[in-house]
């Protein structure tokens, strides 16, 4: 069976409640995208799976089972399937340039267990959503694409502004573990001076701006092993300070006077390596930013947890 056989029978199979379309029409449509159009196959697969949704949405519709009601109200954070229809209620935290005609909005939704990005396409003339306006949405449909979960609107989906106004949570999550390793880039550093940059200076360059005159900044990027996996943390200044009793002027005196920045690094490798923590914080791409830490233990075998981290 071709790849594209294989998707279009895959297609039908997941329509076949909904829908009377059959696999030779499926590839059909999927074969135009991929030979005419050139699109890729996962693309044209995606096209061609909402294009289905649309049209069993309707469906839905017809039969009474959609609008508002009819669908599971459901909390962002708790989707963790493809193409389901789900009822939520949710802020638009933030509005984006769409990049293509085809969508007429795109941007994060928000709820108290988290945000997650929404679409919604040109095609299914709905109203348009304001940013910072708290919505009941009802029929709208879960995508998901490399792990990462969206919302899409579509025709059926129904919208109505809520007079309360939804708390949006922040996505946080806590780690818990041996601070095991510290990387470089930690301590005492400079950061770009230029507005809206705070890039940290690689031998006083700024990679965006070259080099600039830097100014002093405390951090560390903690790895912390909760005995199953390892964590990249990054504790900002407050977060540093408070957790090694160095302040940054203390930390530039201690730098001035070694001739030597890594001294503060070195410092601080002593204070936390070692230790048990408890970091709580959002996550932004592999690392937990600490918004709260909390040591819970007397110092581990350094030694051995750093083996036992290097060995994963
Ligand atoms: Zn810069």
């Amino acid at each position: 069976m071709t790849d594209l056989r294989s998707h279009a029978v895959e297609i039908a199979e997941q329509f076949s409640d909904h829908l009377d379309v059959s696999a030779d029409e499926v590839e059909e449509r999927l074969e135009s995208l991929v030979s005419e159009y050139r699109v890729p196959v996962d693309e044209a697969r995606r096209s061609v799976v909402n294009s289905y949704l649309d049209e069993a949405g309707i469906e839905r519709d017809e039969l009474g089972g959609g609008g508002a009601g009819g669908n599971e109200q459901t909390l962002l954070n708790d989707i963790d399937e493809d193409e389901q229809w789900v009822d939520v209620r949710a802020k638009v935290v933030e509005l984006w340039e769409p990049r293509s005609e085809a969508i007429a909005q795109v941007g994060l939704l928000g709820d108290e267990s988290g945000r997650m990005k929404f679409v919604s396409f040109t095609t299914s003339e709905l109203p348009e959503l304001e940013e910072g306006v708290s919505y009941a949405l009802g029929n709208v449909v879960t995508d998901e694409y490399q792990g990462n979960f969206s919302v899409k609107l579509n025709r059926t989906t129904s919208i109505a502004e809520l007079d309360e106004e939804i708390e949006v949570g922040d996505d946080s999550t806590t780690v818990e573990g041996a601070l095991v390793d510290m990387q470089s880039g930690s301590g005492l550093i400079k950061r770009c001076p230029k507005e809206d940059c705070t890039r940290v200076l690689q031998n006083g360059r700024c990679s965006e701006h070259g080099n600039v005159e830097g100014e002093f900044d405390l951090r560390i990027k903690a790895v912390v092993d909760d005995g199953t996996e390892v964590h990249e943390v990054i504790f900002n200044r407050e977060m540093t300070e408070a957790q090694t009793g160095i302040e940054l002027d203390e930390a530039k005196q201690m730098a001035m006077d070694a001739l030597d920045t890594t001294i503060v690094e070195e410092e601080m490798r002593g204070d936390l390596v070692g230790f048990y923590y408890r970091v709580t914080g959002p996550t932004l791409g592999r690392y937990v930013l600490a918004n709260e830490v909390e040591r819970l233990s007397e110092p581990a075998d350094a030694e051995e947890l750093l083996i036992k981290a290097r060995s994963m």
